[in-house]
């Protein structure tokens, strides 16, 4: 299904099938993937961090950003490609947040969850509550 919509890179409106990207910004893209996975194939540029690979491919940080973000790039051979958590600021090599937040981010979720589960069985013992004190009324 395509709809009008804003590429998310250059604003240019285009219609908008699989990537946020319009055809030009994603084929751009795509070079930069290439360029940089070739770059990063190589035996001795196994301990590159990202201002090498800029240095050394002149891509956009914008650009490497995101590809490390999305989890396209593979950064477990390369110990020194991380980027900094979007919620604590620390290098990481997960995709958004460092491990640490994904833990606390999920320990806070589940917290949540059961909170609401909680909440609704104490709702439904109210209700079972009320109907036997209506049932014992009408005895
Ligand atoms: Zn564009
Ligand atoms: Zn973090």
């Amino acid at each position: 299904m395509a709809e009008l919509s804003n590429c998310i890179t250059c604003g240019v409106v285009f219609l908008k099938a699989y990537s946020p990207l319009c055809r030009s910004c994603y084929e751009k893209e795509e070079q930069w993937y290439s360029v940089v996975s070739t770059f990063l194939k190589k035996r001795e540029n196994r301990l590159v961090t990202q201002a090498d690979i800029i240095l050394a491919t002149s891509i956009p940080a914008k650009t490497l950003n995101s590809f490390i973000r999305s989890g396209r790039l593979m950064l477990q051979d390369h110990p020194n490609l991380q980027h900094p958590c979007e919620r604590c600021n620390q290098l990481t090599q997960e995709k958004r947040y460092c491990a640490n937040c994904v833990d606390e981010l999920s320990a806070g979720w589940l917290t949540q969850t059961s909170q609401a589960i909680e909440e609704n069985n104490n709702h439904e013992a109210l209700n079972r509550y009320s109907l036997k004190n209506t049932l014992r009324k009408e005895e």
